[in-house]
């Protein structure tokens, strides 16, 4: 829902709460501390005194907004705005356009990320799957994408032709993409061994993706990655020869494609997850010029809502359910 269409479907804020009601209860509202129906009539602060309990109660009542002292309306006024963000916003555009504070913005605008994140962590993942880290933090500095120096031209990888060929038989397919063709390596090193910091991601070719802030990139954590997000029976996953990826093999089947020769060898690549990289890159360090590692899981959790979303636009509905069907004290943003 855009903002026009919130201007027209809830002109006052009795509309607004009446939206949040409805997604919480339904038709008839309830006491939000004991569950009764038998409510007073709406007072001029649009709360219900209980009849049941005695309480004062009004739908954030124990939610995720609980006690917030901001309109519903500019609520779902800043699930718009940032919902419809495709490269990602500063909390001073939000200040701007809902004429509030900006600390009141950035503190909006973290709860909104909180409650993207919410789903993160069960999403599962299967058929082709690519992983990979990128680095966040420091200097900005240049990538890779479209930085090759010399065009690969043509050769053949035997050890990897045997893998296409012992994976086809047991009927997995690499498609080769479009617009993807094979690319010399420039800068392999990409940020290992620096000081910046982590995220570990993996996406499914075509599907979701999930990714990770983390301290250190190790062999360990890079497992307990895939086991947690991947059907590891029923997939493939594609890696670079990053050291970290070298005994995947004993829990999945892998695939790695050596980056310090080429990018991509029919089908084997891992360019799914460079462009969600890329996202990032656009999303994160295009917005905020420094980001610290307090804040960067919440710009990573809003990358992968956005991202897991990308096909189907219910991401405001969305934000209003976890917002109305979380509960205040369960509300502890997992660490996607
Ligand atoms: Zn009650």
């Amino acid at each position: 829902m855009n903002i026009i269409e919130i201007s027209e479907k809830f002109p006052t804020e009795l509309d607004a709460v009446k939206y949040f009601e409805m997604n919480r209860w339904g038709e008839k509202p309830l006491c939000a501390y004991c569950n009764s129906p038998r409510l007073s009539k709406r007072g001029k602060d649009l709360r219900f005194k209980c009849y049941e309990c005695g309480k004062s109660t009004s739908v954030t009542v124990d939610t995720a907004l609980h006690s917030t002292n901001m309109e519903l309306k500019k609520w779902m006024f800043a699930f718009s705005i940032v919902c419809d963000a495709k490269k990602g916003l500063s909390a001073l555009q939000l200040q701007r356009n809902l004429s509030i504070s900006y600390p009141t913005a950035l503190k909006m605008y973290h709860k909104m990320r909180d409650l993207m994140s919410i789903e993160n962590d069960t999403i599962k993942l299967d058929d082709i799957v690519e992983m990979d880290e990128m680095y966040v933090g420091g200097k900005p500095r240049k990538f890779n994408d479209g930085q090759t120096d010399k065009p690969f031209k043509k050769t053949s990888i035997p050890k990897l032709d045997e893998r296409i060929s012992e994976l086809k038989e047991v009927g997995v397919t690499f498609k080769r993409g479009k617009g993807n063709p094979a690319k010399s390596a420039l800068n392999p090193k990409r940020g290992r061994g620096t000081s910046k910091i982590p995220v570990i991601g993996i996406v499914e070719r075509n599907g979701d993706v999930v990714a990770q802030v983390t301290q250190n990139v190790t062999a360990k954590e890079l497992k307990a990655m895939v086991q947690k997000y991947v059907d590891v029976d029923d997939s493939v996953l594609i890696s670079d020869e990053y050291k970290g990826y070298s005994k995947m093999d004993t829990i999945i089947e892998h695939v790695k494609i050596d980056h310090q020769k080429l990018y991509s060898y029919k089908g084997i690549n891992t360019n799914s997850i460079e462009s969600f990289w890329a996202i990032i890159r656009r999303q994160i360090i295009g917005q905020h010029h420094q980001v610290s590692l307090k804040h960067l899981p919440k710009y990573v959790a809003e990358a992968v809502f956005k991202y897991n979303n990308r096909k189907i636009d219910d991401m405001f509905e969305t934000l209003i359910t976890n917002a109305m069907k979380t509960p205040k004290k369960e509300f502890i943003p997992n660490s996607l």
